[in-house]
């Protein structure tokens, strides 16, 4: 089923020089880019993006660190995609992740993972509308 996915090159990634390595292994996988902008996400913007770990013990400290500089954010179109992106990330805690993925590539530790990405339909259609609007949703 063609699908879209939310993507984050988060502030480790960006802090790293990594947009183009992240951006080159979606497209390289034929992910397309269909919306894309650099922020920088308040503390409370953070909390809003994760409120699904509301409660969780890792959620100031991720909430801290996904407000602590530079994100790419990202709308990948393609057949599968939230899947297909997924593994390409790799699994959450690095350690875990299989060689070749992202994380285990680039990570320094579960927290600092450096991309994000939605987790299901429902996921990415919130995830989407957090931060685009129609008008920067680029169909190609
Ligand atoms: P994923 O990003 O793989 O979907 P989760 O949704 O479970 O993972 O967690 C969201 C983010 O919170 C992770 O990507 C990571 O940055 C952070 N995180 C998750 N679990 C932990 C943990 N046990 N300790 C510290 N940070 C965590
Ligand atoms: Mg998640």
């Amino acid at each position: 089923m063609n699908e879209k996915t939310l993507s984050i090159i988060k502030p480790d990634g960006v802090a790293k020089n990594l947009i183009g390595d992240v951006i080159k292994r979606l497209e390289e996988a034929g992910l397309k880019i269909v919306a894309m902008k650099m922020i920088k996400m308040n503390k409370e913007q953070a909390k809003g993006f994760y409120k699904v770990h509301e409660g969780k013990p890792f959620y100031e400290s991720v909430t801290d660190f996904m407000s602590s500089g530079a994100s790419v954010v990202m709308v990948l179109e393609g057949e599968d995609a939230i899947n297909r992106y997924r593994e390409l990330m790799g699994a959450t805690n690095y350690k875990e992740a299989k060689e070749g993925t992202i994380r285990r590539e680039f990570a320094q530790d579960i927290e600092k993972n450096v991309v994000h990405g939605s987790d299901s339909e429902e996921t990415a259609d919130f995830e989407i509308k957090y931060f685009f609007n129609e008008m920067e949703m680029t169909p190609r």
